[in-house]
């Protein structure tokens, strides 16, 4: 496998420089040069394939000789170490559920995946590496469970003191190992200037082997493409076109989804579903894109005003807006149609959905009536305790918190106090 940036296809990079940089130095994103297709003998005996093995005959297609095949093999079953269930509501309208890792969003799948790859990568090495992650707290909560016991590699983890939820914190400040937690008597946007600032000190860069786990990695990016053709496998029906309608910010998902389709899952095309900040769909709907300051909304790991992947995805169709728009529909809603959006799930189905996973069935229902005969897949992003409120007061009734989360608020905090002036951060992370 070899990768170009999104800037310039002439030059190509290994799969090794793309994950440890994360980002190439023109600030494009890196591609596979090569989406190689799977046989569509694999597509029609997929009922054999166990989630591991889908994830393992993706990556050997797209990561091949790269990574030693029993490697890859071993990386495959390590990523992918928590089940994606498809449960059907009505007979074409079904529901992936994403949130079963450790933080509870489908996040944990890329961060998983993100480790095993450096950790690979980084064998060998007599340094440990050190991963310094700024997070307003869900990020941090999925990376700091991903590389839990990853050996080789530490991450540093910065949060803003009192600005993320306790059972948020708990994630960051209990797993302990090679997991710190920095608690920053300051912002996000503090946190964020610190582990910048990091990257260019001269003393530091020399000291320490620092690296990011950045969510446009293309390591995150890879496994989201299993889940796709895992959820095609546990569909009872595949006669009838299949959509999946996919809540989106940065819209990483969605491109795996692409990833997906280019590698032969037979798809009939994507829903592009998003809150009010919708520079995608009206993309879709007016060939113009309009990048703008982000909105806030109640589906806020979606309020992205520039998405960073759509950049990714003028790439696979060559900046040609009436192909894109061919496969990709999109939809935008309100936080009061969210709601409406919530309250119907529960009321229609007995089903508990997430506001993002809303927007998505929203969008789904949308589509439906302009496209009666197709089914639906939604993609459940996170678990519907994770935004408790909002989902206790649409649908007049509690929530359960999962065990693996609940448990937490028992576990004693550990967090290393540390203020904003990057002089002081510099010294404790020299003598890390
Ligand atoms: C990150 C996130 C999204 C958006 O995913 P993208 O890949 O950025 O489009 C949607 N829902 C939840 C719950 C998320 O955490």
């Amino acid at each position: 496998m070899q990768l170009y940036s999104t800037k310039d296809k002439s030059t190509l990079f290994s799969l090794k420089t793309a994950v440890m940089k994360g980002l190439p130095d023109d600030n494009g994103l890196f591609m596979p040069s090569e989406i190689p297709a799977l046989p569509q003998t694999f597509f029609q005996n997929i009922a054999q394939y166990s989630f591991s093995a889908i994830a393992y005959e993706v990556c050997k297609a797209l990561i091949g000789e790269v990574i030693p095949d029993s490697k890859l093999k071993q990386i495959a079953e390590h990523a992918v170490n928590f089940p994606a269930p498809v449960v059907t509501l009505d007979e074409q309208t079904h529901i992936l559920e994403l949130f079963h890792g450790p933080s509870l969003a489908f996040k944990d799948f890329g961060a998983r995946f993100m480790a095993q790859l450096m950790g690979h990568f980084n064998e060998g090495e007599d340094k440990e590496l050190t991963i310094l992650v700024a997070t307003s707290g869900d990020t941090g909560g999925a990376v700091a469970a991903g590389f839990y016991k990853t050996p080789g590699i530490r991450v540093v983890i910065l949060y803003p003191s009192a600005k993320v939820s306790h059972l948020q914190e708990k994630q960051l400040t209990t797993l302990g190992h090679n997991i710190t937690a920095l608690e920053v008597d300051g912002t996000f946007d503090d946190c964020q200037a610190l582990v910048k600032q990091a990257f260019l000190d001269k003393d530091l860069t020399k000291r320490q082997r620092l690296s990011s786990a950045n969510s446009i990695n293309i390591a995150r990016l890879i496994p989201q493409s299993f889940y796709y053709i895992e959820a095609y496998k546990q569909l009872k029906d595949k006669q009838t076109p299949v959509v999946f309608s996919v809540p989106s910010g940065n819209f990483g998902n969605l491109t795996a989804g692409l990833l997906a389709m280019k590698m032969g899952l037979p798809v009939h095309g994507f829903i592009a579903a998003t809150n009010a900040n919708d520079v995608v769909p009206e993309y879709l709907a007016t060939g113009e894109y309009k990048p703008r300051p982000s909105t806030r909304t109640l589906s806020n790991a979606m309020d992205v005003g520039n998405p960073s992947n759509f950049a990714r995805m003028l790439d696979l169709y060559s900046s040609t807006w009436n192909i894109m728009k061919e496969d990709i529909t999109g939809y935008a809603y309100t936080d009061a149609e969210t709601c409406v959006g919530v309250k119907e799930v529960f009321d229609k189905y007995q089903y508990v959905i997430d506001p993002h996973g809303a927007v998505g069935y929203l969008a789904f229902k949308d589509y439906q009536k302009e496209n009666p005969n197709v089914q639906g897949v939604i993609l459940e992003t996170a678990h519907p305790s994770k935004f408790i409120d909002t989902v206790e007061e649409t649908i007049g009734q509690k929530v359960e918190i999962p065990e693996r989360l609940a448990i937490l608020a028992d576990k004693k905090k550990e967090a290393i106090q540390m203020g904003t002036d990057f002089a002081g951060f510099k010294e404790w992370l020299m003598g890390f």
